[in-house]
């Protein structure tokens, strides 16, 4: 059998264990956390709103059905403006909509499937650190995160799908003098809980988008009629104040969940 490594198992990552599971593959799944113990300090998003083509995956992976049902349908989406909110139809039909899942409940329903297959193997809290490879094999080095141990696995195949900073691609980058430019933005992420919501009068059926000069926020409704609100602006020094006294105009004093800094990474608050 052709041994296949997947590194990350975020949404990438499990879908491509879902599909290659369908041939005669063997496949690890490496992830350096548990994904089922997901916070928002592990720097991941925590909505994900999913168009047509994630619907059409989904649909391969026998995996939509399920995902619609601990999901909410957006019909479109409402710029906000001081003098006038508009509104945007995502398309003519019901089949533009997006739709919108907590991160957790998406991974959660990818494992569940994952653990039904036999030629699938997770290994959690294994961070991947280094990948050499000759002619024939390609050879994986990775930590265990609890007992700190380094192991070295031989495969035939390795997919890496570890995200934004990814760690399988400074590797390479490294090897093969690529660089990265990263986008001098940082992001923190707020929730209006369901009272909030409805004082603010929000439309839970719709995305909402405020926008400046400066800044970008993204609120996506959930089923439980909060609002994951993503605030995006340029990072500098005063980019936590900033982030902080636009929300709190724009809906008062909210929880904050996590803070985002290209160079401290990601903090729970
Ligand atoms: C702030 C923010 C907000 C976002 N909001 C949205 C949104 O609202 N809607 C939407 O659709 N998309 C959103 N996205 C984009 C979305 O998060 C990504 O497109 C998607 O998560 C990418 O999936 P992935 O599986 O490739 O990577 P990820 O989801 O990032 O998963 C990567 C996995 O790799 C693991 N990993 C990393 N390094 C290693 C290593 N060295 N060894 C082993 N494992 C490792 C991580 O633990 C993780 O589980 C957002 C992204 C960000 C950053």
């Amino acid at each position: 059998m052709i041994k296949v490594a997947i590194i990350g198992s975020g949404i990438g990552g499990m879908a491509s264990a879902l599909w290659l599971s369908k041939k005669d593959y063997e496949i690890t799944l490496f992830d350096k956390f548990n994904p089922l113990e997901f916070n928002t300090s592990t720097g991941l998003s925590f909505n994900y709103t999913i168009n047509l083509r994630g619907k059409y995956s989904l649909k391969k992976l026998d995996l939509w059905e399920d995902v619609q049902h601990k999901s909410i349908r957006l019909a479109g989406r409402i710029i906000h403006s001081r003098s006038l909110d508009i509104y945007q139809k995502y398309g003519p039909s019901s089949r533009s909509s997006l739709y919108s899942i907590p991160r957790h409940k998406l991974i959660k329903i990818f494992f569940d499937k994952i653990i039904t297959l036999s030629n699938i193997n997770f290994k959690f809290n294994k961070e991947i650190t280094n990948i050499s490879y000759n002619n024939d094999s390609c050879y994986i080095s990775y930590r265990d995160r609890i007992s700190k141990i380094i192991h070295i696995q031989e495969f035939d195949f390795i997919i890496a799908s570890d995200g934004v900073n990814s760690q399988v691609r400074s590797i390479f980058a490294d090897r093969l003098q690529w660089s990265l430019e990263v986008f001098p933005w940082a992001y923190k992420e707020f929730k209006l809980n369901s009272n909030e919501v409805k004082k603010c009068k929000l439309s839970l059926s719709s995305l909402h988008i405020w926008s400046s000069k400066e800044s970008l926020c993204v609120g996506i409704p959930n089923q439980d009629k909060s609002i994951s609100l993503l605030y995006c602006a340029s990072n500098n020094k005063n980019f936590s104040l900033k982030a902080k006294k636009c929300i709190k105009a724009l809906f008062g004093e909210v929880k904050t969940l996590s803070n985002f800094d290209e160079k401290k990474g990601w903090e729970n608050l």
